[in-house]
């Protein structure tokens, strides 16, 4: 990685992971199962407080497994949240499902619970088969899980939660990801803690995830030779990378802080902007703050892109908010229930330089060149006034 570049997010090791990984050197666990691999999973069990854990190759996996668990086949349809990155969706369309996509509020940046509902039904009197629905916890923001779960129970449509920006974030006090039937994590290296690529599928119901773990070591029956009675696939974690997540897990509170911590910065720097808006916790709701972003108010004469240019030129790294799956040209054909919020979240919003292996220097760094430009804007405006 380029030396003096601030980056959006970057891996964060403890440096206990190199014990780890010396560990499965020395003992030739170096296969995709193992001894770290089984305490890989019982730290996430222990830390969300879900029953059970399978933690495979990625969360875009652990997003695959769960939806064959749950028995999508081609020509039913998975509601998903618009606002999200890819790696939700594509999973639907891999099995030959159809996505329908689904606007998110303004509290949380997440699935509308009531568009939700309106989509359900119209689904339904359409005579399509809905199986599943993948709300997602943007940034690290909780949806409204209480209100999606109380409208999936009511159609018995089950829940699929994509906690893969938010390990470390609770619900009243309870971890994301293990409100619904099935939740995942990803550990990519850009996310609040890696493997350097990895992913969990967590549940209450250990069917789902022995089931998972079957289908992800190639479905390969109990038997001596090689059995197969259904299609497989080769998603397991490797003992290496589980290494990765030990040391990994022993620091996660304290990443969640660093991030938050950044976070209160920037919200502090940016006090007096009335221009730069940010997404509050709502009660109950408790975010790790993965990445901090900004909404740049209509009214403000400086733009999300003017932001992102001018901390380009400084060799800072920031991107608009994830562009929403129904407007991406690949789903272009997908169903969509929306009033227009995500829409504008991307046009409006940025995501800042949020690492936990952040300076102060380098926050400093970043907040006075977003104050500089709307700083140049109010100088120029000063210029017109006087001179009119
Ligand atoms: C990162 C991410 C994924 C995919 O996880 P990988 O481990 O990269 O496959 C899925 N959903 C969301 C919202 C993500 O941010």
């Amino acid at each position: 990685m380029t030396e003096d570049r601030i980056w959006l997010s970057t891996p964060h090791m403890s440096g206990n992971e190199q014990k780890y990984i010396d560990e499965a050197f020395k003992s030739n666990w170096i296969a995709p199962l193992g001894p770290h691999v089984d305490a890989f999973e019982r730290d996430i069990c222990d830390f969300t407080g879900s029953k059970f854990a399978a933690v495979l190759s990625s969360g875009t996996a652990a997003i695959h497994l769960a939806l064959v668990v749950l028995g999508v086949k081609p020509g039913d349809e998975v509601i998903c949240q618009s606002m999200t990155f890819s790696a939700s969706a594509n999973p639907i369309s891999y099995l030959g499902a159809t996505p329908v996509f689904i606007d998110s509020e303004l509290d949380t940046w997440n699935m509308n619970p009531a568009m939700l509902e309106i989509a359900i039904k119209d689904r339904l009197s359409k005579g399509k088969n809905v199986k599943a629905i993948i709300p997602v916890h943007l940034y690290g923001m909780p949806a409204k899980m209480n209100e999606i779960l109380s409208i999936a129970n009511k159609y018995r449509i089950p829940v699929v939660e994509d906690a893969a920006e938010a390990l470390g974030s609770t619900l009243f006090g309870r971890a994301a990801g293990t409100f619904g039937a099935i939740g995942i994590y990803s550990f990519n290296g850009n996310k609040i803690i890696t493997t350097s690529g990895g992913g969990a599928l967590v549940s209450n119901y250990p069917e789902f995830t022995q089931k998972a773990k079957f289908l992800a070591t190639q479905a390969r029956e109990d038997m001596p030779h090689y059995e197969h009675t259904q299609i497989g696939y080769n998603y397991r974690m490797s003992n290496v990378c589980a290494a990765i997540g030990l040391g990994q897990m022993e620091v996660l509170n304290e990443r969640v802080g660093q991030r938050r911590a950044n976070h209160k910065f920037y919200v502090e720097q940016f006090a007096d902007l009335p221009e730069i808006e940010f997404l509050k916790e709502p009660q109950g709701f408790y975010s790790n703050h993965w990445l901090t972003c900004i909404r740049i108010n209509r009214q403000s004469e400086v733009t999300r892109e003017d932001l992102r240019l001018a901390l380009e030129a400084e060799n800072i790294d920031s991107r608009p908010l994830w562009k929403p799956m129904h407007m991406q040209p690949v789903f272009s054909n997908c169903p969509y229930y929306g009033n227009g919020v995500s829409e504008e979240l991307f046009e409006t919003g940025l995501c800042l330089p949020s690492g936990s292996s952040l300076t102060i220097a380098e926050l400093f760094k970043v907040s006075n060149i977003v104050r500089s430009v709307f700083d140049n804007v109010g100088t120029k405006n000063m210029i017109k006034a006087s001179v009119h």
